[in-house]
């Protein structure tokens, strides 16, 4: 059964702004489940909405087999943590985790216990006595997470957790509730608008645009395999490049450049055919000599990201951008040629994947 099923979900605020719109979506028990997207596409509103904090304007939610749509956000069996955390100023470490509880009337001890034990597994158990004001934000975090896990709600809800912390505190965070959540098996819905955290800790993500989803897959298929140029545009650390092309016969012309068609849409395509062509600039080899099928151009930027430098190459009114290795970047102002791969290579018709 699955743990989450949103059915035509649509939620239009007081005013008209359609948050959610026809919005379908299945998410399988002890998944962890990520939703990124630009601001404003309605990433928060879809949380809220799965935990009733919102109502929905048509459409159902699902929850483990149960329509739950009209149900109080109280009786939904989830737990969600917030960007801000929520915790209670002047209560302890001991009863913000065991506040969950409290409201569920149990018992004082059994609470005191249970908070106690949760504290333990997440490296808290020091600070049991503490208030929030006395811990750091990666402390108040961890507090956080340990008030969802003493409920043991069937679902957790997460919205952008990690974006109070720091950036190294942040990473030590993702790992950790990474790790956590394939301990627990919970199924989980994590919202954040870093791509870097959805590729990182997502078995599978959907990326959002203006209250749609646009594509849902692994991270491996989405940064490899885009859906749409909306989804190829907004995934990856340096953007793809994403030039206009046309249909050569057996190969595409591309920024003035024959190239070799995709691997992926080989025999899809028809001659003469109007595409838009997307190489991600990993996928591409630089060289100083000239390369048969490589793209030629004035080296105009070359931008230093450690490991590697980003060199983008002037061809005429289009950029096309490469990552090269450390120690073989070239000096602006040289000719250079960027190769891209076929078998990582993409073509787009009307703004879609064409592929098999
Ligand atoms: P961000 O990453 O900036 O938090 P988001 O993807 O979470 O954005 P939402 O907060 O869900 O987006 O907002 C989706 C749309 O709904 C936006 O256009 C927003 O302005 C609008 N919106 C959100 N809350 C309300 C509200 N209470 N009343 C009216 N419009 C709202």
């Amino acid at each position: 059964m699955s743990a989450i099923e949103l059915r035509s979900l649509t939620k239009v605020y007081p005013g008209g702004v359609t948050a959610l719109d026809s919005l379908d979506l299945v998410v399988p028990d002890g998944e962890f489940f990520a939703l990124l997207g630009p601001s404003g596409c309605g990433k928060t509103t879809l949380l809220r909405t799965i935990a009733g904090l919102e109502t929905a304007t048509s459409g159902a939610v699902v929850l483990g087999g149960r329509d739950v749509t009209g149900v109080q956000p109280g009786a939904r069996d989830l737990a969600m943590v917030f960007q801000d955390y929520a915790l209670f100023p002047h209560m302890d470490v001991t009863d913000n985790i065991g506040y969950p509880l409290r409201i569920k009337k149990v018992a004082k001890a059994t609470r005191g216990a249970k908070a106690r034990e949760v504290g333990d597994r997440l490296g808290l158990g020091h600070l049991m006595d503490r208030r929030p004001g006395q811990l750091s934000g990666g402390q108040q975090q961890r507090v956080a997470l340990a008030r969802v896990m003493a409920t043991q709600a069937q679902a957790f809800l997460f919205d952008e957790p990690l974006s109070n912390l720091d950036a190294r505190l942040r990473l030590e965070a993702r790992t950790f509730l990474k790790k956590l959540q394939r301990e627990l098996g919970v199924t989980t819905v994590f919202v954040t608008h870093d791509q870097a955290e959805a590729l990182a800790m997502a078995d599978r993500m959907a990326v959002m645009e203006a209250g749609h989803i646009r594509q849902i897959g692994t991270p491996a298929e989405v940064f490899q395999r885009p859906a749409n140029t909306f989804v190829a545009s907004f995934i990856g650390s340096t953007p793809m490049n994403l030039l206009d092309g046309h249909v050569r016969g057996d190969t595409l012309e591309v920024a003035g450049h024959p190239v070799a068609v995709p691997s992926s849409a080989a025999g899809l395509l028809t001659d003469g055919e109007k595409i838009v062509y997307g190489v991600r600039p990993e996928y591409m080899s630089y060289s100083a000599d000239p390369v048969d099928g490589a793209f030629a151009g004035k080296v105009a930027i070359v931008e230093n990201l450690g490991a590697s430098h980003l060199v983008t190459l002037e061809l005429g009114s289009a950029l096309v951008q490469a990552l090269v290795p450390e120690g073989r970047e070239p000096a602006p102002g040289h000719t250079g040629y960027a190769l891209p791969r076929a078998d990582r290579s993409l073509a787009y018709r009307d703004g879609d994947l064409v592929a098999a």
